[in-house]
């Protein structure tokens, strides 16, 4: 690692300082950059490490502090895999959840690397087993949760190995000004204490500078290599659609990618019960998941998923960490999510794999304006301060922005991230693909709206507004004569929906106001005056239907890729997985079956030049892999249509 200019895509810093300091990070030699690569290789299978990646393994090898903040999905695991496994040493990981703890301890040892956890699911012989496997110190890693950590049992344990590094994975958890604060990682700030000698390195995926430095304090971290990753995700295509019928949009989503893993995020536990019913009466494999149900229940669903026994979950924000199949290839959002931080994550789930991947938000400002009310109510009935409603206002018109504005999802998100960012077209999101479809008419339409508000003398909600836009003479109409006013029916041949939706638009574009309170009455402003008098030009949209052809980043990573076969493997990794009682992931990536179904290798020795299957793997199943390849080909005389192999 030669760097002495500033890596693409990333800060590295000394806390405080704001100055660079690469060198200060740069490896001994000793353990050079060639024998990381082994041991990548030989464990994971893959030629070569991220920008990012390399820093924090140096720092992890040189012991020296560090915080490193990388997206999800951006590689952090390998960070501090790969350091105990090259200088042959047992470095301890401590972790907020036991879901994820296992899923990572089987997944290592599914490449042959030696770890073990300690958590409160395991049954005290259990534990006392591991305990004693540890001791014998064959591990590369130890997981534990935080609290089990400063244990005196543990602190013994860890003291006799002589444990000289320390991971803190999803370190954000020690802030309260991050969005997950959790109090028992508050005791980890003794680790330096009991350990002075022990280098300590944070990891999370979100952290804005102030969390950053709450870290970096609470921690007491010494000089730390502060590596920030880019929060870009190339992979990830961004979408915004108006929301018109919520049910039908999220299917022709999940239409795009069936058979393939998504999430779908509703507001309230019962959305996500009567959006999961209907996926299943429309031949989707979805099931619901929210906080109200029973850990069991949550568990078997969070299982059939990872073993892909069903495709689609359809959650609140409850579910989250501890998913961690990386094969999700489209993310939903129902609703608007309250923030921008919420949506990163949340659509962050998507694509870890690196592959395309699609992510939809349904856009309403209907549902701005249900956050406001649960915002307001939450913070009143926790008698918090009203700072808390404040701050959770501004966050939620930060994402309302968002998702409103005409600016690259990439560089808008970016943006709000402290990054610029750098292309004039992703080629990644509705807008810079040119999806938005404006309706022709908009002025005429919003005049109509607006000079009905103005006729029912600014009394009426969007319900009866509507009502008698689209001409409904029900009793209230009615009794308020609004049917003898001229602009009964003058929206008739406008869908119900789509009329809610272009108020609600207008409402946005604060061309039309709508007041809070338990019963909300449209009212008109300076601005709709303007537009009544032709003035101002109104732009309302339309969700435009879009093909289920697939976009040109989805095209490459699919370039080449023998489909049917790929189903196949998929196939035979679900049964591996079964077999092995792991999940599907854990068998292998979904961008490691594609390069088998593209490039098709017959022989264990052609199977070991791909990239993302490791020894260990190789040995252990490589014989069935390359086998189902050779039963494909040879059900099928010529080879793949699209085939990219080589000779
Ligand atoms: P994070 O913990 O930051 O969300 P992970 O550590 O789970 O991310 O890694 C995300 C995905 O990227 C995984 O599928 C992992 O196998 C893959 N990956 C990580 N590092 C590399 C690399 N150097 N080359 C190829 N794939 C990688
Ligand atoms: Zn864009």
């Amino acid at each position: 690692m030669s760097g002495q200019n500033k890596p693409h895509g990333c800060v590295l810093e000394a806390d405080g300082t704001n100055q660079w300091h690469e060198s200060a990070i740069m490896s001994d030699g000793a353990k050079g950059s060639d024998e990381i690569l082994a041991t990548v290789r030989r464990f994971w299978g893959f030629d070569s490490l991220r920008p990012l990646q390399e820093q924090a393994i140096h720092a992890g090898l040189d012991r020296r502090d560090s915080l490193v903040v990388m997206p999800t999905g951006g590689g952090k695991s390998l960070c501090y895999q790969v350091p105990p496994a090259v200088a042959k040493r047992t470095d301890i990981v401590i972790s907020p959840l036991i879901a994820l703890m296992k899923d990572q301890v089987d997944a290592l040892r599914a490449c042959g690397y030696p770890a073990a956890a300690l958590h409160s699911a395991m049954d005290p012989a259990e534990i006392r087993a591991a305990e004693h496997e540890i001791a014998v110190g064959n591990h590369h890693l130890i997981f534990v949760a935080p609290e089990r950590m400063l244990t005196p049992r543990f602190l013994e344990l860890a003291e006799r190995l002589r444990v000289s590094t320390f991971a803190i994975d999803e370190a954000h958890c020690i802030s309260h000004w991050g969005h997950d604060f959790r109090p028992e990682y508050r005791q980890l700030a003794e680790l330096k204490t009991r350990f002075p000698k022990a280098s300590v390195h944070a990891y999370t995926a979100t952290a804005t500078e102030r969390v950053r430095t709450d870290i970096v304090e609470q921690l007491r971290l010494e000089n730390p290599a502060v590596l920030v990753g880019s929060f870009d995700r190339p992979n990830l295509l961004y979408r915004v659609i108006p929301k018109v019928r919520v049910d039908e949009q999220v299917r022709a989503a999940l239409e795009r990618h069936r058979g393939e893993a998504a999430i779908v995020y509703c507001i309230s536990r019962k959305d996500t019960e009567s959006m999961a019913r209907y996926l299943a009466s429309c031949g989707i494999r979805a099931a619901h998941y929210h906080a109200g149900m029973e850990a069991e229940e949550r568990r078997r669903t969070q299982d059939r998923f990872a073993a892909e026994e069903i495709d689609v979950v359809v959650a609140t924000v409850a579910f989250g960490m501890g998913i961690d199949r990386s094969d999700i290839r489209c993310v939903i959002h129902a609703a608007i999510p309250k923030t921008i931080e919420h949506y990163q994550q949340e659509t962050g789930r998507a694509g870890r794999d690196g592959l395309a991947a699609e992510c939809v938000l349904l856009y309403s400002a209907g549902d701005v304006l249900r956050w406001k009310d649960l915002i307001e109510r939450s913070a009143a009935q926790a008698n918090a301060p009203p700072e808390v409603a404040e701050n959770g206002r501004r966050m939620l018109e930060e994402i309302r922005r968002f998702a409103t504005v005409a600016r690259c999802r990439h560089a808008a998100l970016s943006a709000y991230f402290g990054e610029s960012y750098p292309k004039p077209n992703c080629g990644a999101c509705d807008l810079c693909l040119d999806e938005e479809e404006g309706v022709g008419d908009a002025t005429v339409i919003a005049q109509k709206v607006l000079s009905c508000v103005a006729r029912v003398e600014q009394r009426f909600g969007v319900e009866h507004v509507v009502d008698v836009l689209t001409g409904v003479g029900n009793e209230r109409v009615r009794r308020w004569r609004h049917h003898e006013l001229s602009t009964f029916g003058l929206l008739q041949e406008m869908p119900r929906k789509n009329l809610t939706s272009v108020i609600y638009q207008l409402i946005d574009a604060e061309v039309l106001e709508r007041t809070p309170g338990d019963r909300p009455v449209l009212k008109l402003n300076a601005a709709s005056w303007e537009v009544m008098r032709g003035q101002r030009q109104v732009k309302l949209l339309e969700p435009k239907k879009l093909k289920a052809a697939r976009t040109a980043m989805e095209e490459d990573t699919w370039r080449g890729v023998d489909a049917e076969l790929f189903e196949k493997l998929r196939a035979l990794r679900r049964e591996l997985a079964v077999a092995r009682r792991v999940a599907a992931f854990v068998i292998l990536h979904d961008s490691a079956l594609r390069e088998l179904a593209r490039r098709q290798p017959v022989s264990l020795a052609e199977l070991r030049k791909l990239r993302g299957i490791g020894e260990k793997k190789i040995a252990d199943f490589g014989k069935r892999l390359v086998e189902q390849i050779a039963s494909h080909q040879a059900n099928k005389p010529a080879p793949a249509q699209n085939s990219e192999k080589p000779g």
